[in-house]
């Protein structure tokens, strides 16, 4: 499997240094608000990553740090009222309700800042030991980066002209040197602080990074990843900090996901093309649609995230699951006069597939890759020639397929449902869209109310019932819900 690799601005081999597991970091979310798309885009590329290298067979170790304490977070939090903690806490949780409606997965450690604040501390000493961190006169801990010959190394840019070591006094920072970035920050009476060997404060962002990853994964690991905004100037500290303190590479390989525009624009508040994934799933959007639009373009790619492609991602995913179906519940020959040339069909299928997400992950190519084999074998079925070895080479690549995107179990009704709910636990039922409301809302029907009622219709039919059975099925078509009836039963699906 080959990787992009922003410090060396090659395509280079992703391995375990160590031999036993891929050692990696990924920046997690500041917890002041509800996750945006941009946010998922990037961590849906690097649960990608996570599950190509699995399925490549790596075993992972994933950091993901909680940055629960910055400005926005001390903001926000004293105006509600709130203490830190409580309302980092909830953002935290939403935060995971998201990560799991979209299918990410957990990595495997996911400490907290305000957990690992000696850890940060301790790394600061180590840098004040040889002079790298100086302590200006309000308290406050700065990194000197003109100790740091290599400083610039992973953005690339050009700091000729920006004299190293000279005295800049710049508004209120009292710092040696104009670009010289905090690692700790002085706090006034009454701002929350922590007292350490460095005095009364709070890091700097940048610091908690640095001390996280190497806590958890040694000074030196294999991939540290984060949206494309990261590369400079956190992650770029992040490098300086480490690597001034360990004299050791930190990550080897680095791996930046390209923000999204979103109707072709950049996404803001202010042009009111700004979206959370509450605010999709609310409109009715299902949350694998969601998932599978982000992941359609390569993560080095700019995504133009509009509704019309969310309209063609929700056709791809029941297509996907309609073939799927098809597949596994269909009776198949043992034999049949052309099933040697689909079982091709399927093995450069899977070889592509393959070799897409070794490419790079090129998730656009992989994708594709599932829809020729889909077609296919949809054509050989429909003319009997596909065969029950078939299907069950066809449900293996499937199956490897969903190893990678996770659409295929459909969990959307039931994630629907959650946002509401959220949305009326917090008074906020007016931005449902109104259909979706009465579609999934308290007057809407569970699964388990939909099974009751297709049985109900199978059993009117049988007593040849018809008036009632028509009755059944133009009620629940009203509501959104297709009955589908097959030589195996009765299937239904929400519209
Ligand atoms: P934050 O919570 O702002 O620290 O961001 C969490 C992650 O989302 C970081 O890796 C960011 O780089 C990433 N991110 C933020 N905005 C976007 C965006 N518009 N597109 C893609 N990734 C983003
Ligand atoms: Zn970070």
């Amino acid at each position: 499997m080959e990787l992009f690799n922003t410090l060396t601005g090659k395509i280079e081999p992703l391995y375990a240094s160590d031999g036993k597991a891929l050692r990696f970091y990924c920046c997690g979310p500041t917890v002041y608000d509800y996750g945006h798309i941009g946010n998922f885009r990037t961590f849906l590329h690097v649960d990608v990553l996570r599950r190509s290298a699995r399925l490549f067979g790596m075993k992972l170790h994933h950091v993901m740090n909680i940055t629960d304490v910055d400005d926005k977070i001390i903001r926000n939090a004293s105006a509600a009222g709130q203490s830190i903690g409580d309302y980092s806490a909830k953002f935290e949780k939403a935060f995971f309700e998201d990560m799991d409606a979209l299918g990410v997965e957990r990595p495997e450690d996911v400490p907290r800042a305000t957990e690992n604040i000696n850890e940060m501390a301790a790394l600061i000493e180590r840098l004040a030991a040889e002079d790298i961190a100086y302590k200006a006169e309000d308290g406050s801990w700065y990194f000197r980066i003109a100790r740091d010959s290599e400083y610039g190394k992973l953005s690339k840019k050009d700091f000729e002209g920006i004299e190293d070591g000279a005295r800049v006094s710049v508004d209120e920072y009292d710092k040696d040197a104009a670009r010289d970035f905090a690692l700790w920050k002085a706090t006034k009476p009454g701002e929350t602080s922590w007292q350490t060997a460095l005095g009364q404060g709070r890091p700097g962002w940048h610091i908690e990074c640095s001390a996280m990853a190497m806590k958890y994964l040694g000074n030196s690991f294999d991939l540290h990843a984060g949206g494309e905004d990261l590369m400079f100037p956190h992650h770029e500290n992040e490098i300086a900090q480490s690597e001034c303190a360990t004299h050791q590479p930190f990550a080897r390989h680095w791996f930046h996901v390209r923000f999204l525009l979103v109707e072709g624009k950049k996404m803001s508040k202010s042009e009111g093309n700004f979206y959370t994934l509450r605010d999709l799933l609310l409109k009715g959007y299902r949350a694998s649609a969601i998932r599978f639009l982000l992941l359609s373009v390569p993560y080095r790619h700019q995504l133009n995230f509009t509704f019309d492609g969310l309209t063609e991602s929700t056709n791809a995913v029941d297509r996907l699951r309609t073939f799927h179906t098809r597949v596994r519940d269909g009776k198949w020959p043992e034999r049949a006069s052309n099933g040697a040339a689909i079982a091709e069909v399927i093995r450069t299928g899977e070889e592509k597939f393959l070799a897409a997400l070794g490419n790079d992950l090129n998730t656009a190519e992989a994708r594709a890759a599932i829809f020729d084999v889909l077609r296919a074998v949809n054509t050989a079925a429909d003319h009997g020639n596909f065969t029950s070895s078939n299907a069950e080479a066809t449900l293996a690549l499937l199956a490897k397929f969903d190893s990678i995107f996770a659409v295929l179990e459909d969990r959307d009704a039931d994630l629907t449902r959650a946002a509401l709910a959220w949305a009326k636990a917090e008074g906020r039922l007016d931005e449902a869209d109104p259909q979706v409301i009465e579609k999934f809302g308290e007057a809407g029907l569970s699964d388990a109310d939909i099974d009751a009622l297709v049985a109900e219709r199978t059993q009117a039919k049988r007593q040849r019932n018809f008036a009632r059975a028509d009755a059944i099925r133009n009620d629940l078509l009203a509501k959104g819900i297709l009955l589908e009836d097959s030589k195996d039963g009765v299937r239904w699906k929400r519209a």
